[in-house]
């Protein structure tokens, strides 16, 4: 974008990623990338540099390399291993030796040689039978990126290694990346790609740092060190604040923290409607650590484990002894609460790089979750002996994740069955009744819920993914995230099918996505029947403070309107007509 007066204020709006405001200096990361590779002819009196530059990047690429091992504390010492692998990748003969070779005879740049041979090589490795070297195609891929960045002159730039306090400028954060922010440095991030239902967004509310994503061009229109006011809240970013909207901005970070903490004061009392019908409500944790949170902002227990994020940050699968150690340590905390631990639900958006052998076209209806799983029954197995013994000391329940068919849920409890068969063989103490549940997030589960409901002790609606399947909206699509929304009728009809499957066969529903911790949904998930629900820990005390402000029986009146209307737009305004004073807290005044 173009302006006269660089430092003139800007206001861009995106998404609202996680609430809260921030202000601080903007800090931009890997700006480039590596996405359009030169490629053109070298003149033969040029070749001897043109190699030269080669194996300068790749000597740069090595420091690195070595730099960070270095750098890891001993207690992190076993995951550099797979930076160890890297860099004697980095001059392995193949990779190295070819691009070199190919530089020599085709008389093209280095970028367009290494490009070339990594696209020769990487089948080689993925076609192979032995395992361990069917992996290294996934570590070809990521040695030749340090190469190219180097090649190319883009810096990267490690999150783990920012040294001040910063707001975080990216294209896009992996949920990966987003779990290895440090909370000391970062205080919030804005990112031109992603959607409010993206992993990354759910992270960054369970950090608790103001996030706004989807902005497309932040990384063209911010520079490093540019003063900067991300509001959460309102899905704004506005960069070069005047001095009076930084004084606003300050009184409206007051005002939000002010609110925030009220709630905060009240999040220990139990979540009774004005009528006086209790329900529970629970905090969601993709890491162990983050059950202190949900305990601290009053939660009734934990909703939904997401165990993956233990098998993202590791060059290997984890053993089961780790397992069971992260497991205990949540239970630990919450001795006598439910803790609702989710199988692995890798890929999709949360790819693991040593797990994946075949790139897929369309990872999120690909081999994830459940499917991954039954295909790799050694893997499922370490978790669920892992999960079974945990279980042992304290109330743990089991969550399957995107199940789409009764099949799955059969030979899920096979393998179950044979799991506790080999704990008792083994004479190790497990739990030998834990309830076991499904998340219903793919439509066909929904639609099948009334014969799913016989087959599992309780379900778990899980509306991130509902809600992506059911409208084909990819969650966290930036150009198509002004589509996705909880309110959309067929969502709405789908989640009361869910609700009275539930209820004719007995057994218990809840729902973990996010629709969960949006006040305005509220009233219907009540009216609905809903008793249990579970967001990410920020939301807790929100939802239980707007849950002390509605009536059961208003809210059941109201669903039955709601189940009249056929279009968004309907459904918000009788939501906001009916509800919006009362709990509607998100304001944009940036206009
Ligand atoms: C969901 O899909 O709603 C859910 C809770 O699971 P996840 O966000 O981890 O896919
Ligand atoms: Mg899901």
């Amino acid at each position: 974008m173009q302006d006269d007066n660089p430092n003139k204020e800007m206001v861009i709006r995106g998404i609202a990623g996680s609430p809260g405001i921030c202000i601080g200096k903007a800090y931009l990361v890997d700006k480039g990338g590596v996405e359009v590779l030169p490629k053109y002819d070298i003149a033969k009196d040029k070749l001897e540099a043109e190699k030269k530059r080669f194996k300068a990047a790749v000597k740069k690429a090595a420091d690195e390399l070595h730099q960070i091992i270095a750098d890891t504390p001993e207690e992190l010492r076993e995951h550099a291993q797979i930076l160890e692998t890297h860099s004697v990748l980095l001059k392995d003969k193949m990779l190295y030796g070819r691009t070199i070779e190919t530089i020599e005879r085709e008389l093209i740049n280095a970028e367009w040689a290494l490009k070339n041979v990594v696209s020769i090589i990487k089948p080689m490795f993925q076609n192979m039978n032995d395992a361990y070297l069917r992996d290294r195609a996934e570590d070809i891929l990521h040695v030749s990126d340090r190469i190219f960045k180097h090649l190319v002159g883009a810096e990267t730039v490690s999150i783990a290694k920012i040294d001040k306090r910063v707001i975080l400028v990216a294209k896009d954060l992996s949920p990966a990346e987003t779990s290895q922010i440090q909370l000391e440095r970062i205080m919030g991030f804005v990112t031109d790609g992603g959607g409010r239902a993206s992993h990354t967004s759910i992270i960054a509310r369970s950090l608790e740092i103001p996030a706004v994503l989807g902005l497309e061009k932040a990384t063209f229109t911010i520079k490093t060190d540019d003063i900067i006011i991300v509001d959460g809240n309102a899905g704004v970013v506005v960069i070069n604040p005047s001095d009076n909207t930084l004084i606003e901005a300050e009184r409206r970070k007051e005002e939000f923290e002010a609110r925030r903490d009220a709630y905060a004061r009240s999040s220990h009392l139990p979540a009774e409607t004005e009528d006086g019908e209790s329900l529970s409500v629970m905090g969601n944790i993709e890491l162990p650590e983050e059950v202190v949170s949900v305990l601290d902002k009053g939660g009734d227990g934990i909703g939904l484990y997401r165990t993956e994020f233990l098998y993202m940050s590791k060059s290997a699968f984890p053993t089961e002894d780790e397992l069971f150690e992260h497991y205990k340590d949540v239970i630990d905390v919450m001795p006598n609460k439910p803790v609702t631990i989710r199988t692995l639900d890798i890929n999709g958006d949360k790819a693991v790089a040593y797990a994946t052998e075949d790139d897929e076209v369309n990872p999120v209806l690909g081999l994830r979750a459940i499917r991954y799983c039954l295909t790799k029954p050694e893997v499922f197995k370490t978790q669920l002996r892992a999960i079974l013994r945990a279980a042992y000391h304290g109330q743990v329940r089991i969550l399957f994740p995107m199940i789409s068919r009764i099949d799955e849920i059969r030979e899920t409890k096979r393998i179950l069955k044979e799991v506790e068969a080999s704990l008792a063989k083994d004479g190790i103490p497990y739990e030998k009744d834990v309830q076991i549940g499904i998340m219903i997030e793919v439509p066909s589960a929904a639609i099948m819920a009334d014969a799913m409901a016989k087959e599992v002790d309780f379900f778990s609606i899980g509306t991130n993914d509902l809600i992506q399947y059911t409208m084909a909206i990819d969650r966290g699509n930036r150009q198509v995230a002004h589509l996705y929304n909880p309110l959309h009728p067929a969502v709405i009809h789908l989640i009361k099918q869910v609700a009275d499957a539930a209820k004719r066969n007995n057994i218990p529903v809840s729902m973990c996505g996010e629709m969960a911790g949006e006040p305005l949904c509220l009233p219907i998930l009540l009216g609905m029947g809903l008793k249990e629900l579970s967001t990410n820990s920020q939301a807790i005390p929100v939802v239980k403070n707007s849950i002390r402000t509605l009536n059961m029986k208003g809210c059941r009146d109201f669903v039955t309107k709601v189940l009249t209307l056929t279009t968004i737009q309907e459904i918000e305004n009788l939501v906001n007509d009916t509800y919006g004073d009362l709990l509607n807290n998100k304001h944009d005044l940036w206009e």
